[in-house]
C-alpha cells in the first residue's frame, strides 16, 4: 500500500482520491476550499493543512488544480512543492496545463535531482468516480512502470505519451476535439428538439449513428435523457465553462505556436466566451446550448443570480 499526497480535492481531485482510499491506500488531501476537503474527508481522505503536510513521507504527489499557474504556485510556494519533494517520491501533475508550464515543472525537477511525470487525464468526472479515466504520462521511460502502478487504482487506461510534456500535449489535442463534438451535440440536440423530435429517441438514434461522439454519450444537453448530463442539474458544472475556455486556449495557442488554423476550436472559444461574460463561468460548459436560442432559454436551465464578468 502507498501514500499518496494530493493536491486539489475539486470535481476530479474528490473522486479520484476516493478510489484510492477504497483501494486501501493512505490519501493525504490539500485544497484551499474547505468546502472540497469536507467532502473528501468524508471519502476517507485525511486532511493536511498544509503542503508540507500532505507531503511529509509520501511515496506520490499529485497535483489536481485549475490551471498551469496553480501548479507552478503549488511547487514554487514556500514550503511548497519544491521544498518537500524528495528522490524516494514521484511526482505526478494530473491537471491540464500549458505545455510551457509543464516542461518548467520537468526542468525544475530534473534540476533538483526529482521525478517528475505529467499525466493528464480524460473522462470526466464520471470517468473519476468509476475508475475509469484514462490516463496519457509523459516523461523519462524508466519512471513509467513506477507511474502505473501508482495511478493503476484510478484508470481504466494508461498509455504512455512519450518524452516529457508529451502527455500534456496529447490532453490538449484531446480536448480540443471534445469541444468541437460538445458543439455539433449542442446543435444537434437543440435542433432535434425544434423538429418535433423525442429527445431519448434522438439520442437512442445518434448512439448508434455516425452523430456519436464521447460529448453526446456523456454530456447530451437536454434534461432526462443520460444520467450523467448536467442538464439534469441546471447545468451545475461537470467540466466548468472556464476550465473548457482555458483548455481550447490552450489548443488556440499550440495553433499559432505550430501555425495552424483552428477555426472549429475558435469558435468553441467564443461560446465559452459568452457565457463567461454573463457571469457563468462556473457552470457546465454544456451550457452552450443557450447561446443557440435567442432568449437564451433552454430546457433544464433556470438562471440564478450571476454575476457578469467584469462587474
Ligand atoms: P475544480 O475547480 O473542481 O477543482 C480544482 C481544485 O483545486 C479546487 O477545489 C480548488 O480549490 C483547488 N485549488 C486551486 N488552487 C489551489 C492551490 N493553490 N492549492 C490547493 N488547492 C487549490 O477543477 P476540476 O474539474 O477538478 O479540474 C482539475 C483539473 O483537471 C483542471 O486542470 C481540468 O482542466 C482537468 N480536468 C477536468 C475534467 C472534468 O471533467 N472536470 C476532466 C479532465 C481533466
Amino acid at each position: 500500500m502507498s501514500t499518496y499526497a494530493w493536491i486539489g480535492l475539486g470535481n476530479m481531485g474528490g473522486p479520484m482520491t476516493a478510489n484510492l482510499v477504497n483501494a486501501g491506500h493512505t490519501v493525504r488531501g490539500y485544497d484551499l476550499n474547505p468546502q472540497a476537503c469536507t467532502a473528501a474527508a468524508e471519502t476517507g481522505v485525511q486532511i493536511s493543512d498544509s503542503i508540507a503536510h500532505a507531503m511529509a513521507g509520501a511515496d506520490a504527489v499529485f497535483t489536481m488544480l485549475p490551471k498551469g499557474e496553480h501548479v507552478r504556485a503549488v511547487y514554487e510556494a514556500q514550503d511548497g512543492g519544491w521544498a518537500n519533494a524528495t528522490a524516494q517520491m514521484l511526482l505526478l501533475d494530473s491537471s491540464t496545463v500549458d505545455t510551457e508550464s509543464s516542461r518548467t515543472l520537468h526542468d525544475e525537477a530534473t534540476a533538483r535531482g526529482l521525478s517528475f511525470v505529467d499525466a493528464p487525464v480524460s473522462g470526466g468526472i464520471s470517468g473519476a468516480a468509476d475508475a475509469t479515466l484514462a490516463f496519457m504520462l509523459g516523461g523519462a521511460p524508466e519512471l513509467m512502470e513506477r507511474a502505473q502502478e501508482l495511478i493503476s487504482p484510478m484508470s481504466g487506461k494508461i498509455i504512455v505519451a512519450g518524452v516529457p510534456t508529451s502527455g500534456i500535449a496529447a490532453k490538449i489535442c484531446n480536448n480540443m476535439m471534445l469541444f468541437i463534438d460538445l458543439m455539433a451535440s449542442a446543435e444537434g440536440s437543440q435542433l432535434a428538439d425544434k423538429l418535433g423530435l423525442d429527445p431519448k429517441v434522438f439520442w437512442e438514434i445518434a448512439s448508434v449513428s455516425s452523430g456519436r461522439s464521447w460529448a453526446q454519450q456523456t454530456w447530451y444537453p437536454v434534461p432526462d435523457v443520460i444520467a450523467t448530463a448536467a442538464a439534469n442539474n441546471n447545468f451545475e458544472a461537470t467540466f466548468r465553462v472556464d476550465l473548457a475556455r482555458k483548455d481550447v486556449g490552450l489548443a488556440l495557442d499550440a495553433g499559432v505556436m505550430t501555425g495552424l488554423d483552428l477555426p472549429a476550436a475558435a469558435l468553441a472559444s467564443e461560446h465559452f466566451d459568452r457565457l463567461i461574460d454573463e457571469g457563468l463561468g462556473d457552470k457546465d460548459c454544456s451550457l452552450i446550448v443557450k447561446n443557440l436560442v435567442p432568449d437564451g432559454k433552454v430546457r433544464g436551465y433556470t438562471p440564478t443570480n450571476t454575476v457578469p464578468a467584469g462587474k
